[in-house]
């Protein structure tokens, strides 16, 4: 396949950029048909974007659109590209029957649904690597899109003019049912330098068992509405407001998300979901907002732009993450948001049409990609330690109490606390006795001992199929996100044994992740 390729010349947000939903960007300069389409098949979500006629007639140009399935619904999915008329060319240049129909994808339900399209719809994925694809995506909104990267704090929105000449190096965050870490040095330079399983999937996993909400805006606005002091610990709870003042602590910092459940007679009945929602949604936020200004300071890189489903357009969400990562760095860096920041991985797709190359990548292939990843990885790169003459400084020590804090110690007496975590024994202990009414921290050890994780968790297997994502080095059995396959929510649904293996496993992971030299 070749020749069609999407001509962005021109290119521009149609409507207000900071509207809710999804505006179609006008490309004046692309013919109206045929249509391209391509497809990010991703562990929760179907993200499909595709050119249409505007209604200009020939020479009116046409606008890029946007839609979104449940990955669960891949029938609907199918239902709109027969209804849109989008299975008949799709940039074949031969014709266009539906044997010759190829579609570009990305994500790993492009591996694990190939033979479904093929069979029931005659049509072909061209399979392109996922983080190849985010990455394109990004940069195609960055270098083309007028007013698609923009920051929000305090409250405000304002778009942000990036000079081609000063964009790269930027540190990219995916948040989609887990977390992708990416350096991105250039179109097509990049290195995934790490990811978390603790990420979207997880948390609407955990809203679903906790508030019984249904859908993902059910989840937000809930959130909207409540007060997540009601269940966080915060600094002055714990140390009493004048100890605050002494060590110039802000009394308001969050100790321990769900950290006041532990010490509370409260059934998770008693809670209201909005609380819940606002302790959960922050809970997520701040340590996503965390681990990317970790990775961040460890590269060197002042700016951080955020994508992925989970931010949702979301104002709260981004203000937290800008917040966080603004208090963290005291101003050095800046956390950038993009327009349509759930598509990129499908933008990245569908600005592949023309590439010279069939990239239809078979997993076997992937394998022999060269492997960047694993020399940048600050979290998995550090070397044993080095003999050190019996002097047993410095080292870091990580105190997992309600809260975590890691703390550098120099000395006999001298050390000081570099950071900390508000994701700690509290919080896993608090989710404890909401998700399954246990007592006593022993108590949950017991039943995560006799549970299975993987009943509830996304596994990249059931993402991408038997093979893994073997590129970036994950196999089958890795997981992906953490309650990510809580589909339902009635927690009576699932075993208490089952919820406790999985958030031990899901909170000492992140805890590890935090702080890599534990
Ligand atoms: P993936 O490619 O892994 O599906 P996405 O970037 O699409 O990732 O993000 C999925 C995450 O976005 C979910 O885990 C959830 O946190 C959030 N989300 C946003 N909208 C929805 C929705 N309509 N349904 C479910 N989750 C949603």
């Amino acid at each position: 396949m070749g020749g069609l390729r999407v001509d962005l010349s021109g290119a521009e947000i149609r409507g207000d950029p900071g509207a809710a939903g999804d505006p179609p960007v006008f490309l004046p300069r692309q013919p109206a048909a045929p249509s391209l389409v391509a497809l990010d098949i991703g562990g929760t979500l179907i993200k499909l974007v595709y050119t249409a006629s505007c209604g200009g007639g020939a020479t009116g140009g046409a606008e890029l659109r946007f839609a979104k399935f449940e990955r669960r619904k891949l029938q609907e999915c199918i239902e709109f590209l027969r209804a849109q008329g989008l299975l008949r060319c799709n940039g074949s240049t031969t014709g266009s029957t539906k044997e010759n129909t190829t579609l570009k994808a990305t994500g790993g339900g492009a591996y694990k649904f190939a033979d479904d399209f093929r069979e029931k719809l005659g049509v072909c994925l061209d399979k392109l690597d996922e983080m190849d694809s985010v990455v394109s995506g990004a940069n195609f909104l960055l270098q083309n899109i007028p007013g698609a990267a923009f920051t929000h704090m305090n409250g405000k929105r304002s778009s942000i003019d990036i000079s081609p000449n000063n964009l790269f190096p930027y540190l990219l965050v995916n948040i989609g049912s887990g977390v992708s870490i990416l350096k991105v040095t250039g179109n097509r330079k990049f290195e995934r330098v790490t990811g978390t399983h603790f990420g979207g999937g997880t948390m609407f996993g955990l809203a679903k068992l906790l508030t019984g909400c249904k859908s993902y805006d059910e989840f937000l606005q809930l959130s909207q509405k409540g007060d997540n002091f009601v269940l966080d610990l915060i600094v002055k709870d714990i140390c009493g407001e004048l100890v605050c003042q002494k060590q110039g602590l802000s009394t308001s910092t969050l100790a321990s998300s769900f950290g006041k459940v532990i010490t509370s007679k409260k059934k998770l009945t008693d809670y209201r979901p909005e609380d819940l929602a606002s302790t959960l949604l922050s809970a997520f936020t701040y340590n996503i907002a965390q681990i990317s200004f970790l990775v961040a300071s460890l590269l060197g890189l002042r700016r951080v732009f955020f994508g992925g489903s989970y931010i949702r357009g979301h104002k709260s969400t981004m203000e937290n993450i800008s917040y966080a990562i603004d208090f963290w760095s005291q101003s050095q860096m800046q956390a950038v948001f993009l327009q349509h920041e759930g598509y990129l991985g499908a933008l990245g797709a569908l600005m592949s049409y023309g590439d010279p190359v069939d990239k239809n990548m078979k997993l076997e292939e992937m394998k022999e990609e060269e492997n960047t990843h694993e020399s940048a990885a600050p979290a998995d790169g550090i070397s044993a330690d080095e003999h050190n003459g019996g002097n047993i400084f410095p080292y870091l020590l990580v105190n997992i109490g309600s809260g975590v804090s890691m703390i550098e110690v120099i000395g006999n007496g001298k050390f000081e606390r570099i950071i900390g975590s508000h994701l700690g024994g509290g919080t896993i202990l608090g989710l404890a006795r909401l998700l399954t009414g246990c007592s006593s921290y022993d108590e949950f050890l017991e039943l995560s001992q006799r549970g299975d994780n993987l009943s509830v968790d996304l596994t990249v297997g059931d993402i991408y199929g038997e093979h893994g994502y073997p590129k970036i080095g994950l196999p089958a059995s890795t997981t992906a996100a953490s309650f990510g396959k809580v589909s339902s929510s009635r927690l009576s649904e699932y075993k208490v044994e089952d919820l406790a293996a999985a958030l031990l496993n899901s909170f000492t992971y992140n805890i590890g992740q935090v702080f890599p030299d534990t």
